[in-house]
C-alpha cells in the first residue's frame, strides 16, 4: 500500500511498525454542534483507509478521540492560548450543560456514523474520560523541561524542544504558517508558535462548567495535549498512520508531535501522516454563516440516501478540494442507484456454479488486481469505482460478478446490496425488515405468511417486485 505522506512530501510504501499490523489515529470531532458534509469527507478518508488496508490484508487498530472539552475558538487561528471554550459557548447558546451539549453532539454524530456507513473505530474516546492522562503527559514535558508558566496556563516551549535536537512545526505548511503569524499573539508567549498544555480557569469569578484539579491549579487542558496522550495509550509511543483534515496540517498536528516526542522522546511519534483535502460548497468555503453548511440531515431530508454522499467522496481524490453542488450528489446519487441495479438484477438464483473457461479466469483476477492496485496508489478511489463499473457490466459469470461487487464494497461500503425502490430511493427501514421476513417465510415454504407480510408492505405503500430471484420494493 503505498500512501502520501506529508511528513516526507512523497508518495511512500507503508512498512508497517510491527509486521501485519497497523496501529491509525483519526482526529475526530468537536461536539459541540452538528458535524457538516465537509467534516464527513475527512472521517469517510479515514475510514476507507482502514477498510482499504484491511481489504490487503492487514490488521487495523483505529482509534477516533471526541473532543469534547478545550477546544478553543481561536485555535484553528494559529494560536491556541486564545479564545472561548466552544463547548461552554455552546451551552450558553442552547441553555444546556456543557456536558448535554457534549452528550447530544457525541450521540448525534455516531448515528451519522452509521448513516454514512463508517465502521466503528476499534477505540472512540473522550477527551473528558482522559484528564489524568493528559495531566500525566504535561508533567513528562515538565520534567523534560519543555514547559513554562505564564498568567493563563501552562505552555510548550517550542525553542526548548528544538534545543533538544528535535524539529518543530516540520509538518506545517508555509502559506498557513503565514496566516497564523497575522494574528496578535499572546505577549507573554516565549515565542508566538508556543501552545497552551494546561490552561487555568478564569480568575475573574467566572466559572466554568468543565474543570479539574491538577498540579498546575484547576483548570482544562489545551486543545491538542488530548490527541497525543490518548493515541499514545491506546497505540503506543511510535505508531503507523495519523490521519486528518488539510486544516490540521500546519498547527494541531505539529503540536501532537512536539508533545508526544517531547515526553517520550522517541522520534518519530508517527511515520505517516495522512491529510485529506477540505471539500468546497458551491465552488467557495462552507460555513454556518454562509448558510452552507449542509448536513447529513439535510441530505436525508431531501429524500437522498446519504451514501450517494460518500458516492460523491469517491469520486475524487482525497488529496484534491471536491465541491458539491446538490446537482453533483443527484448524479452520485443515480449512479449509486444504478450500481445497486446491476447487483440486484445480476440473476445468481437456481444457476449452477460452473467451472470457468481459462479466459473467464483471467478476466476475473484481472478485475481483482486492477482494484486492488487502485486502492493502493495512495487510495485511487475513482479508478476503483472505475473498475467496478467495468466489472458490474463485463461478461463474467454471475456469481462471480456478484461475489466481486461484494468484496470491492467492502472498501467502498456502498452497501450495493441495499434494496432499492425503482425511484432510487432508499428503502425505508421497516419496509426492508419485512422483505427480509417474507424471504425466510418463502425459504421456508410457508407462502400463506409470505404473502401477508406482502399485503401488509402494501398497505403501507410499496409494492414488490420479484425478478432474477430477488425481491425489491416499489413505491405506489
Ligand atoms: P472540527 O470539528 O472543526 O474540529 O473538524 C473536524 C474535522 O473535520 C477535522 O479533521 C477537520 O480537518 C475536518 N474538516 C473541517 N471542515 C472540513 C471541510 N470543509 N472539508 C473536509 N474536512 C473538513
Ligand atoms: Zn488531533
Amino acid at each position: 500500500m503505498k500512501l502520501y505522506n506529508s511528513l516526507s512530501r512523497q508518495v511512500e510504501e507503508i512498512v508497517p511498525i510491527e509486521a501485519g499490523k497497523i496501529g491509525m489515529y483519526t482526529c475526530g470531532p468537536t461536539v459541540y454542534s452538528t458535524a457538516t458534509i465537509g467534516n464527513f469527507r475527512t472521517y469517510t478518508l479515514s475510514d476507507v483507509l482502514a477498510r482499504a488496508l484491511r481489504y490487503v490484508g492487514y490488521e487495523v487498530k483505529l482509534v477516533m478521540n471526541l473532543t469534547d472539552v478545550g477546544h478553543l475558538t481561536g485555535d484553528n487561528e494559529g494560536d491556541s492560548s486564545q479564545g472561548e471554550d466552544r463547548l461552554e459557548k455552546a451551552s450558553k447558546k442552547e441553555g444546556k450543560t456543557a456536558w448535554d451539549i457534549a452528550k447530544g453532539y457525541s450521540d448525534e454524530f455516531m448515528a451519522q456514523m452509521k448513516m454514512m456507513n463508517i465502521e466503528m473505530p476499534t477505540v472512540v474516546c473522550k477527551a473528558t474520560d482522559h484528564i489524568p492522562e493528559q495531566i500525566v503527559m504535561v508533567q513528562q514535558l515538565e520534567s523534560n523541561g519543555l514547559t513554562y508558566k505564564i498568567s493563563d496556563g501552562i505552555y510548550f516551549d517550542t525553542l526548548a524542544f528544538e534545543a533538544k535536537g528535535f524539529t518543530y512545526g516540520e509538518l506545517s505548511n508555509l502559506d498557513e504558517m503565514k496566516k497564523g503569524a497575522r494574528l496578535e499573539p499572546n505577549p507573554e508567549k516565549k515565542n508566538p508558535r508556543d501552545f497552551a498544555l494546561w490552561k487555568f480557569s478564569p480568575s475573574d469569578g467566572t466559572k466554568r462548567q468543565m474543570e479539574w484539579e491538577s498540579p498546575w491549579g484547576v483548570g482544562f487542558p489545551g486543545w491538542h495535549i488530548e490527541c497525543s496522550a490518548m493515541s499514545t495509550k491506546y497505540l503506543g509511543d511510535q505508531f503507523d498512520i495519523h490521519a486528518g483534515g488539510e486544516d490540521l496540517r500546519s498547527t494541531h498536528h505539529p503540536n501532537e508531535i512536539a508533545q508526544a516526542e517531547g515526553a517520550t522522546g522517541k522520534k518519530p511519534f508517527v511515520k505517516t501522516w495522512v491529510h485529506g483535502a477540505f471539500l468546497l460548497v458551491d465552488g467557495g468555503r462552507m460555513g454556518k454563516s454562509l448558510g452552507n453548511a449542509y448536513t447529513i440531515a439535510d441530505i436525508a431530508a431531501k429524500g437522498i440516501d446519504p451514501l450517494a454522499l460518500r458516492y460523491f467522496y469517491l469520486t475524487g481524490h482525497y488529496r484534491k478540494q471536491i465541491n458539491f453542488t446538490w446537482d453533483s450528489l443527484a448524479s452520485a446519487a443515480t449512479a449509486l442507484t444504478k450500481l445497486r441495479e446491476l447487483y440486484q438484477n445480476t440473476k445468481v438464483d437456481g444457476v449452477e456454479r460452473v467451472s470457468l473457461s481459462e479466459e473467464k479466469m483471467e478476466k476475473i483476477e484481472a478485475f481483482q488486481n486492477k482494484f486492488t492496485a487502485a486502492i493502493e496508489n495512495d487510495l485511487n478511489m475513482s479508478e476503483a469505482l472505475a473498475v467496478l463499473w467495468e466489472m458490474a457490466k463485463s461478461n463474467i459469470p454471475n456469481y462471480d460478478k456478484v461475489d466481486m461487487m461484494m468484496q470491492f464494497d467492502r472498501v467502498l461500503g456502498l452497501q450495493l446490496d441495499k434494496p432499492i425502490s425503482k425511484d432510487g430511493a432508499a428503502i425505508p427501514e421497516n419496509i426492508e425488515k419485512l422483505i427480509e421476513q417474507r424471504e425466510n417465510m418463502r425459504k421456508m415454504r410457508n407462502y400463506d405468511e409470505a404473502d401477508k407480510i406482502r399485503q401488509d408492505i402494501e398497505k403501507l405503500g410499496y409494492h414488490l417486485e420479484d425478478k432474477g430471484g430477488r425481491t425489491r420494493a416499489i413505491k405506489n
